[in-house]
């Protein structure tokens, strides 16, 4: 794992982050869920959101651009700040994509002025020559934010928004990569619980039954 102390600190121990949504930009939104019906966020401070970030930079395909760009992240307040309020304009855009209704105007703003920080450029690598990838005018958090603003603009434009899914048993939103493209629940864990819960409902209403001699 890379470490992304810009104080040379040993980064904090990385907590359970379920990376499930199949989206980069949807794994943010998951950082708060419901757990046992309370809900729960995984970014309560800095700490936590720079290891969710080690964790995002070794796991996922946006890694890559993750890495490059953490080097002038500042590890501060107003970044925490910042990825806290563009979570919610993305649970917003994409709670919009998978009920089938019009993206809010607010939330697609916030999501324009982070990409409009970022520019394509093409760079040279001994390894693979010339490459195109990104950089960002704002180099205190840009390298956070472009990098899921990215994910998530590709997820509205290359995606299938009909895969775009809210999990009805924690609230997390995930992209349906399954060849059926039926999945329901985002993880086995969520869609044991809910089987568990309807196992226990259906017995209780044959006992009530049974006990009314109906
Ligand atoms: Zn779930």
């Amino acid at each position: 794992m890379m470490p992304l102390s810009t104080q040379g600190e040993p980064s904090p121990p990385a907590p359970f982050v379920p990376l499930r949504g199949n989206n980069l930009a949807l794994d943010l939104v998951n950082t708060e869920h419901l757990h046992r019906r309370k809900s729960r966020d995984l970014l309560q401070d800095v700490a936590q959101l720079q290891a969710w970030w080690n964790v995002v930079c070794v796991e996922r395909p946006e890694g890559e651009l993750a890495r490059e760009l953490a080097g002038s992240v500042q590890w501060n307040e107003p970044l925490w700040e910042q990825v806290r309020e563009f979570r919610w304009a993305l649970r917003d855009l994409f709670t919009a994509v998978a009920t089938g209704t019009p993206l809010p105007s607010p939330a697609l703003i916030q999501l324009n002025n982070v990409l409009a920080n970022g520019y394509p450029v093409l760079q040279w690598r001994p390894e693979q020559g010339v490459i195109s990838t990104y950089q960002t005018r704002d180099e205190a958090q840009g390298g956070i934010l472009l990098p899921i603003a990215l994910a998530a603009a590709r997820l509205l434009q290359e995606g299938e928004h009909t895969r775009v899914r809210a999990c009805p048993n924690c609230i997390g939103l995930f992209y349906d990569t399954s060849k059926s493209g039926t999945r329901k629940w985002c993880s086995e864990r969520c869609m044991g619980r809910a089987r568990s819960r309807e196992y226990y409902q259906a017995t209780k209403r044959a006992h009530l039954a049974e006990a009314r001699g109906t």
